[in-house]
């Protein structure tokens, strides 16, 4: 062991061994979870700001921790899963749920609304993931055009002709692409119209922002334009309270989610949500 006297260097060698054993932990837990089904996943409603309509639901995969019951949140394992590879795996199985648990309720309650799912940038080089995509539909009976698959900026500069290929397809199928977290990557604005992008989601940290900052409005309003002139759909993440409702109305914003609708929450109570909506 070392002796204390190395100072910082200890201090460093310290964390990276505990950030190296956290990994090794979530990856252990991943591979359970894959195999032992303790893959949830959970839904936040996507809401039309100005009818108070519910238009569709973001899919958001967990973990249930078997040991100690507690739920594990994307952001301890997606990294690992796509350092992996089990990202295959685990994108087909929340695919499949998302799918299948929203026909359900689109039967039960009648309503069209639509699924969005995302997906990682390795995902679009798996081999079969079209055929895999179609099967799910079929299977489940969902139309193509409610599926809404969202990537993000960087694969739209990777440019790789796989995944321009993979995209083409989906939207030829009729599903839906969304960029999420825009305006957090790169300025890709010249890829925008290279590919068939059909909604734009503007990131979290902009609406959060939008109360005090000025620039931030701004940025929000210059998205909203420019969505406008490319004739695709914005949809604000992350709206927390009656201010940024406002102003995102105000600005022509129509489409939203957030906690001041609803956290994301899993299927039994989303369809009580619905239920009571
Ligand atoms: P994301 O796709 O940007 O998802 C939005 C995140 O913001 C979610 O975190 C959601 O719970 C949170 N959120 C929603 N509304 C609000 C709000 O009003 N305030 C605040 N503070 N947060 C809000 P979550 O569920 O922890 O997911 C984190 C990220 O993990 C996601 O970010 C996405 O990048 C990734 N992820 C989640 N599920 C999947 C999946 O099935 N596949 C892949 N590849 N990535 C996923
Ligand atoms: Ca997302
Ligand atoms: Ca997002
Ligand atoms: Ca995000």
């Amino acid at each position: 062991a070392k002796q204390m006297g190395r100072g910082t260097e200890y201090i460093y060698e310290q964390s990276l061994q505990h950030e190296i054993t956290e990994k090794a932990r979530f990856e252990v837990l991943l591979r359970r979870a894959l195999e032992d089904d303790l893959i949830l996943v959970y839904y936040q409603p996507i809401i039309d700001l100005k009818t108070q309509s519910i238009v569709g639901a973001e899919a958001l995969v967990r973990i249930k921790d078997p040991d100690t019951g507690s739920v594990v949140f994307p952001d301890s394992f997606i990294s690992i899963a796509e350092d992996t590879g089990l990202i295959t795996q685990l994108g087909e199985k929340v695919l499949q749920t998302a799918v299948l648990d929203i026909q359900k309720l689109r039967n039960k309650f009648n309503q069209d609304f639509y699924i969005s799912v995302n997906f990682s940038n390795r995902q679009f080089q798996q081999e079969g993931l079209l055929d895999l995509v179609k099967d799910i539909l079929e299977l489940s009976g969902l139309p193509p055009s409610s599926l809404l698959v969202e990537l993000t900026e960087s694969l739209l500069i990777q440019n790789n002709s796989q995944s321009r290929h993979v995209l083409t397809s989906l939207h030829d199928l009729g599903c839906k692409l969304a960029i999420d977290d825009f305006g957090t990557g790169y300025s890709a604005l010249s890829y925008l119209n290279q590919f068939p992008i059909d909604i734009l989601k503007i990131d979290r940290s902009f609406i959060e922002k939008c109360e005090s900052n000025l620039t931030d409005q701004s940025l929000v309003v210059a998205i909203l334009n420019m969505s406008q002139g490319l004739g695709m759909k914005v949809v604000a993440e992350g709206i927390e309270n009656e201010f940024q409702k406002a102003f995102l109305l105000s600005k022509g914003c129509n489409l939203g989610q957030g906690y001041l609708y609803s956290r994301p929450i899993p299927f039994d109570d989303f369809s009580t949500y619905l239920e009571q909506y």
